[in-house]
């Protein structure tokens, strides 16, 4: 288990007056103009203290860009001389980790995918058995709380202690209008667990777009996050990967210029706990969805087979007992029963209409 007096406070390896700490660069290091350009806009914002770029990139599909690879450490380490900001790159196997320790990168980060594969992280860690370096651990692409949790105890049995999580949404099922949908309540409960642990927020591939970032940094934020990582290219729309979330530094300055810093680190604040209750809400009423849109498939169902054998739709001895019994069940919950009727006679009436199309077909 990961001690809490053993993770390094974030002050004593990055040094930031306040928050936000801002992570930033490329989604990929296409080419070196690309990278120094973008890297020499970022290190006039104050906020922004480290770089980002990937040069080995996980891809959905093959054949689209793989990465630049090894000349893009080259780049990396050009930008550290010549910008003084931090380097940071993604690492997905052991070689990745001997090479971004090689030309000297000094913060790695281990992506979605990687976490979510333990054998992955197995090997990863191993390769980072003893170094000094700081590793941030993105949450694994599943709303899975221990698959994190579990990938940080992996780097921490490898002898790291400077540590980070970076928040950068979940896949879900339904439909939504994020990349990847933030589910707070994931790293709300990861930071009351491990109170020492930073945590960063990644609007970029929680939002997928451009239009939401500043939306999602301002929530990181009320939630006190530490910092955040965002992905800036000076060419967005022509970026070789994540073309559609990339903003420009430009961009990316008024961003967080326009950001409200609430609050210092404390207690768990009010803003927090509304969160946790309101995706509880949004579990539920998810859930209600998806039980009433099953409830009318079995009144489809049932339709079907009056009409096949020739019965009238309203049974009115069926109905009575359904009301009866489902006021005593509601009421007995503590439900108001005017509440309750008004509910079962919009679901009974919902039900009458789609079996009387489905007669009348
Ligand atoms: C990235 O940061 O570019 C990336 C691939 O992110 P993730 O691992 O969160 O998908
Ligand atoms: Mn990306």
């Amino acid at each position: 288990m990961i001690s809490q007096h053993n993770i390094q406070a974030l002050a004593s390896w990055l040094p930031a007056e306040r928050r936000p700490i801002v992570i930033s660069g490329p989604c990929s290091a296409e080419t070196e103009e690309q990278v120094m350009q973008t890297a020499r806009l970022l290190s006039d914002i104050p906020q922004v203290k480290i770089f980002r770029a990937g040069v080995w990139k996980p891809r959905t599909r093959p054949d689209s860009f793989e990465g630049v690879g090894e000349k893009g450490l080259r780049w990396l380490q050009r930008v550290r001389a010549e910008t003084g900001l931090l380097t940071t790159v993604e690492v997905a196997t052991p070689q990745h980790v001997e090479l971004a320790l090689k030309y000297g990168i000094d913060i790695l980060w281990i992506g979605a995918r990687t976490v979510s594969n333990p054998f992955s992280v197995q090997e990863v860690a191993a390769a980072m058995q003893g170094i000094a370096n700081p590793v941030m651990v993105k949450n694994p692409v599943s709303p899975d709380l221990n698959l994190w949790i579990g990938a940080l105890e992996r780097i921490y049995k490898a002898g790291v202690q400077k540590m980070a999580a970076i928040h950068r949404g979940f896949y879900f099922f339904t439909k939504s209008p994020y990349r990847n949908a933030p589910m707070w309540e994931v790293p709300i409960e990861l930071m009351r667990r491990f109170p020492n642990l930073p945590v960063f927020t990644d609007p970029s591939h929680i939002c997928g777009n451009r239009h939401m970032l500043a939306d999602i940094a301002q929530k990181a934020m009320d939630l006190e996050m530490n910092g955040l990582m965002i992905e800036s290219h000076v060419h967005p729309e022509k970026a070789l990967s994540d073309a559609q979330q990339q903003i420009t530094p430009q961009t990316l300055r008024k961003l967080i210029s326009g950001l409200m810093i609430r609050k210092e680190k404390g207690e768990e604040t009010f803003e927090s706990k509304l969160e946790l209750l309101r995706s509880e809400i949004d579990k539920i009423d998810a859930e209600l969805l998806e039980i009433l849109a099953r409830r009318l498939d079995i009144v489809s169902e049932i339709g079907k087979y009056k009409k096949e054998n020739n019965i009238t739709i309203l049974q009115i001895k069926r109905w009575r007992n359904i009301i009866k019994e489902r006021l005593a069940d509601g009421t007995g919950r503590g439900m108001d029963e005017t509440f309750l009727r008004h509910i079962l006679e919009l679901v009974h009436s919902e039900s009458i209409r789609i079996q009387n199309e489905i007669m009348n077909r």
